[in-house]
C-alpha cells in the first residue's frame, strides 16, 4: 500500500514474520545473566556466550518463524494496540472521535469472520468481472491503472518520489516490480531448492484458481501461465545488490522520452487512469526492465494477462476472504517462512490496523503508552550521539579537510524525529463502513494512494514518517537526511530508563548510532546534506573509504548459516558498515559519560564496557527457521544476528580490551583486515 521507491535504510527486516499466542511478560533485569552460555568463552564466539543461554529456552512459537528480542518487544506493543482496538470496539462511544470510531469499525470488520465466510470471493467478484471483459491492449493497460489505485501493484511499481538529485522536488516514479515470489532468484535459480518452491507455487496458484470456480486442468493451465509472466518479468529484473546503486536508478526523463522508451505503453492514458495526467517528468529506475514489460505486452496473449491479473488480485486479497483462502495463502506463506501455525485472527487484525488506518491507531498508542519524558531522553541520546560523532569526524586520520568539512556539514543538518509524527494524517474523507474487511481495505488503499500521488508536483512534506509510531524498527532517509526512531523501539530491551547506561549505549545508542551512520554508509555517502545524489567526497578519500567497505564486504562473505548458505557482503555492506560505525560512536559516547559520571561497580560481575558489548548481542539474539533463513539470506540487506554481533564486535580493539581477548582468537580480527572508517 505505501509505495517508497527508495528503499529506507532500516535497523532490522521490516517484516518480523507471523505473530505468537501470548504476550511475553520483559524480563525484569536489564541484562539477565541466565541467558548467558559461560561454557563458550567470549574471545571464541561471543554471541553464543552472551546468548546462549538465552537461545536454548526460547524456540520461535509456532506461529512465528523468528523469534527474538524485536519479535518480544512487537509482541508487547501488539498486546497494546489490541487493548485500544478491543475497548473502542466494545465501547461504541458515539462521543468518541471519529478517527477512533473508524478504528472501531475497521477491527470489527476484520474480527467479524462470519460476515467474510458468507461473502467467499464475492468482495472480489466485480474486478474479476472486468478483468473478464479486456478485449484489447488499452483495456488491459486500463485495468492495470485500476489495480494500482485499489492497492495491487500488478506488473511494475509507480509512485511519488523524492528526485534524487534534488530533493526539494516530488516527481513520479516507476520501478521493476510484478512478482510475487520473495525475489527474482526464485524464479531464475536452477538450484533444485529453488525448482522445488516454484513447484509449489504453481501448485498453489492452481488451488486459489480452483477456489475462485477453474476447473482442476483450467486452474493448471492457468497457473503456468502466471509463473511464465513472472519468470519474464524477474530476468530483466535488476539483483537486489545492483539496486543499491542509486546513480545506476536514476533516469529521469520527460513523458516524451518515456514514451520513446516503450512505444507500445500508453502513458498518458495510465497517468489518467491514476488520476494524475498532469505528469511530465518520471525518473525510471530500470529501463531495461521496463521495455521488457512492454514489448511482453504485445507478445504475450490477452488471455495469459488476464490469468496473471486475476492471480494477483486474489493474491492480494485472500488474507481478508473466507477462511478457504485465508488458509491456502496461508499454507503456501509458511512453505517460505516456516511457521507452524496462523496467527490467532485478533493479532492478525491488529497487524492490518497498524498497517491501515496508521496514524488514527499510532495517535492513540502514544497518547497512552508514549510519555513526554521518553521522548525527552530518547532526544538527549540522539543529542549525545551526534556530539560525539562530530568529535570523531574532525579527528578521523584517514580523511582530509575539505572532505571533513562536508560530513560535518551533513551530519549537523540531520533532522531527528521521535516518537511519531509532528503532524497526523487527516481521515475525514476517508469512509469505513461495517461489512466485508476487504472493502475497508480497498477504501485505505485508495485513500493513501491518492494521498501519494497528490505529493507530485508538490513542495516535499518534512513531516512524513515511513514507519507507524509502535513499530519496533528505525531508519535513516538519504534524500531527507534523517535519522527516524519510533516510539515502539524506545523500550527494554532497547532503552531502558531504570538500567545502567552500559546499557543503553549498547542498544538505544547503538541503534542510533547505527541510523546516523547511515547517512554515511555505501550508499547514505552519495547523498549530501541536502539529501541530493552528489558526489562530496575528494578522489582520494573516496578510495580510501572504498578499501574500508570492501574489507568489511569481503569479512561477511566469509559467515555463512545453515551450514552452507553464503551471507551475501555486497547486500548487507550498508547495514555492516552502520553496525561497526554505530557501535564505535555509541562506545565512544559511553566513555564520555562514564569520565564525567564516575564508573560504576560492577553488575553480576561485569564492566560497564563489558554490558556495553552483552547489550548489543542481547538485542541479536534470536531463533529462526531454516526456511525464514533461506529468504532472508536471499533478500535482507541485514545479517542473521550472530554475526551482527561476532562480524562488528571482532573489528573493535575496544571489544578484545573488554574483554582480554589475544590475536589469534576468532572474536580477534587481525590489523590487516580491520577497516577503521568511521
Ligand atoms: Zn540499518
Amino acid at each position: 500500500m505505501r509505495v517508497v521507491l527508495r528503499a529506507l535504510a532500516l535497523v532490522f527486516a521490516v517484516a518480523v514474520s507471523a505473530t505468537a499466542q501470548n504476550a511475553v511478560p520483559m524480563q525484569s533485569k536489564p541484562l539477565d545473566p541466565a541467558n548467558l552460555d559461560r561454557s563458550v568463552p567470549a574471545c571464541t564466539d561471543f554471541y553464543q556466550f552472551a546468548n546462549g543461554g538465552w537461545i536454548k529456552s526460547h524456540p520461535v512459537p509456532p506461529a512465528y518463524s523468528v523469534w527474538g528480542s524485536f519479535a518480544e518487544l512487537s509482541e508487547n506493543n501488539q498486546s497494546n494496540l489490541l487493548t485500544i482496538l478491543r475497548n473502542a470496539a466494545a465501547s461504541g462511544d458515539s462521543q468518541a472521535s471519529a478517527d477512533l470510531r473508524k478504528l472501531a469499525v475497521y477491527y470489527s470488520s476484520c474480527m467479524d469472520s462470519a460476515s467474510a465466510e458468507r461473502a467467499g470471493s464475492q468482495p472480489i467478484a466485480p474486478e474479476l468481472a472486468r478483468i473478464a471483459a479486456i478485449r484489447n491492449r488499452a483495456q488491459l493497460e486500463a485495468e492495470v491503472a485500476r489495480l494500482h489505485s485499489k492497492g495491487v501493484p500488478a506488473l511494475f511499481g509507480f509512485g511519488a518520489q523524492q528526485d534524487a538529485k534534488n530533493s526539494t522536488e516530488v516527481i513520479a516514479g516507476v520501478r521493476q516490480g510484478g512478482l510475487s515470489l520473495p525475489d527474482r532468484d526464485y524464479y531464475l535459480n536452477p538450484d533444485k531448492r529453488y525448482a522445488d518452491i516454484r513447484a509449489n507455487y504453481t501448485d498453489h496458484v492452481a488451488r486459489m484458481f480452483q477456489l475462485l470456480g477453474e476447473s482442476a486442468p483450467q486452474a493448471t493451465t492457468d497457473a503456468q501461465k502466471v509463473l511464465a509472466i513472472e519468470t519474464a518479468l524477474a530476468r530483466p529484473a535488476k539483483t537486489r545488490v545492483e539496486l543499491r546503486d542509486p546513480n545506476a536508478n536514476y533516469h529521469r526523463m520527460t513523458t516524451a522520452e518515456l514514451a520513446q522508451l516503450t512505444p507500445g505503453f500508453n502513458w498518458p492514458s495510465f497517468f489518467s487512469g491514476e488520476g494524475r495526467s498532469d505528469i511530465s517528468t518520471v525518473n525510471v529506475q530500470n529501463p531495461v526492465f521496463l521495455k521488457a514489460v512492454d514489448s511482453l505486452l504485445s507478445s504475450t496473449s490477452l488471455d495469459d494477462w488476464k490469468a496473471y491479473l486475476r492471480w494477483k488480485i486474489v493474491d492480494g486479497a485472500a488474507g481478508s476472504l473466507s477462511s478457504a483462502f485465508v488458509n491456502e495463502d496461508f499454507r503456501f506463506a509458511s512453505t517460505l517462512s516456516g511457521a507452524k501455525e496462523m496467527l490467532p485472527r485478533e493479532k492478525r487484525c491488529a497487524r492490518a490496523t497498524d498497517a491501515g488506518l496508521r496514524d488514527a491507531l499510532g495517535q492513540a498508542y502514544v497518547a497512552k503508552y508514549f510519555s513526554p519524558q521518553a521522548k525527552q531522553r530518547a532526544l538527549e541520546m540522539v543529542r549525545n550521539l551526534e556530539s560525539v560523532f562530530h568529535d570523531r569526524l574532525r579527528t578521523l586520520g584517514w580523511m582530509s579537510d575539505t572532505t571533513k568539512a562536508q560530513a560535518v556539514t551533513k551530519l549537523a543538518a540531520f533532522t531527528n524525529k521521535i516518537g511519531y509524527p509532528d503532524k497526523w494524517r487527516d481521515y475525514s474523507t476517508l469512509t469505513i463502513k461495517p461489512g466485508p474487511f476487504l472493502n475497508n481495505q480497498i477504501a485505505v488503499r485508495e485513500y493513501e494512494r491518492h494521498r501519494d500521488l497528490a505529493r507530485i508536483g508538490q513542495p516535499v512534506d518534512r513531516t512524513e514518517w515511513g514507519m507507524t509510531p509502535p513499530t519496533v524498527n528505525a531508519y535513516y532517509n538519504p534524500s531527507m537526511n534523517e535519522i527516524v526512531f519510533p516510539a515502539g523501539i524506545m523500550q527494554p530491551p532497547f532503552f531502558d530508563p531504570n538500567a545502567d547506561d552500559a546499557v543503553n549505549y549498547g542498544g538505544m545508542g547503538a541503534v542510533i548510532g547505527h541510523e546516523m551512520t547511515h547517512g554515511f554508509d555505501d550508499q547514505g555517502a552519495q547523498f549530501d546534506a541536502q539529501g541530493n545524489l552528489r558526489n562530496w567526497w575528494s578522489a582520494s578519500d573516496l578510495e580510501k573509504f572504498k578499501r574500508g567497505t570492501g574489507l568489511v564486504a569481503s569479512q561477511f562473505d566469509t559467515y555463512t548459516v545453515l551450514d552452507s548458505l553464503h551471507v551475501n557482503g555486497k547486500l548487507t555492506l550498508g547495514e555492516n558498515l552502520a553496525d561497526l560505525g554505530g557501535l564505535s560512536i555509541a562506545y565512544a559516547a559511553l566513555e564520555k559519560a562514564l569520565a564525567e559520571k564516575g564508573r560504576p561497580p560492577l553488575i553480576d560481575g561485569f564492566t560497564p564496557e563489558q554490558r556495553f558489548f552483552l547489550a548489543w548481542a542481547q538485542i541479536w539474539r534470536q531463533n529462526i527457521t531454516p526456511e525464514a533463513q533461506r529468504v532472508r539470506i536471499n533478500t535482507d540487506p541485514h545479517s542473521p544476528g550472530q554475526w551482527r554481533t561476532n562480524g562488528p564486535l571482532s573489528n573493535m580493539p575496544q571489544f578484545a580490551a573488554a574483554f582480554g581477548c589475544k590475536p589469534g582468537d576468532p572474536m580477534v580480527r587481525p590489523d590487516s583486515l580491520r577497516p577503521v572508517i568511521w
